[in-house]
């Protein structure tokens, strides 16, 4: 039984995309700091949701962020980084500000797509507070409307520095 397992696992391999080259990190700096992993609270905070769907693309068993050391965790309490989506809503801003808050230091804050980085297709519209920069300090910015799954797990890879 154990045998046939492990026969057809050499037969069929990993269904993973290889790893793309190891990038260039923006701040070298902060990835010796987190020592080689992440752990990530995801905020959106104002998302189509075009978003999540890649960042579940990004953590799932193809491009496998996890194998870089980055992890999505369920409280900002474990996290060592904010992975925010979406133009901050009026609704949004307090709750970010508090969920950035409850981050131990030292904190990064990863604005996912456009709509994070600049309010991409929702800028102006009544209800959007700003970007996410503008309600907490953004380390690190992945473009893009919605940013492919490569884009968000390079990213990470910077901060984890593998
Ligand atoms: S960047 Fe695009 S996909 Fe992401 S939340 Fe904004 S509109 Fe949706």
């Amino acid at each position: 039984m154990v045998l046939d397992l492990w026969r057809r696992i050499r037969r069929v391999g990993t269904s993973a995309e290889p790893p793309p080259p190891r990038p260039v990190a923006d701040r070298p700096d902060r990835a010796v700091e987190l020592g080689g992993s992440v752990q990530l609270r995801h905020v959106d905070a104002g998302s189509c949701n075009g978003c999540e769907i890649e960042i579940g693309s990004a953590f799932g068993p193809v491009y496998d962020a996890e194998r870089y050391g980055a992890r999505l965790v369920a409280s900002p309490r474990h996290a060592d980084a904010l992975l925010v989506t979406g133009a901050v809503t009026r609704n949004m801003r307090e709750p970010l500000r508090r969920t950035y808050q409850a981050v131990p230091e030292p904190k990064l804050v990863v604005a996912v797509g456009d709509c994070a980085r600049n309010c991409g297709v929702f800028a102006g519209a009544y209800g959007v507070a700003g970007a996410v920069g503008d309600v907490v300090p953004v380390d690190l910015e992945v473009p893009g409307c919605p940013p492919r799954p490569e884009a968000i797990v390079e990213a990470l890879r910077t901060l984890t520095g593998r």
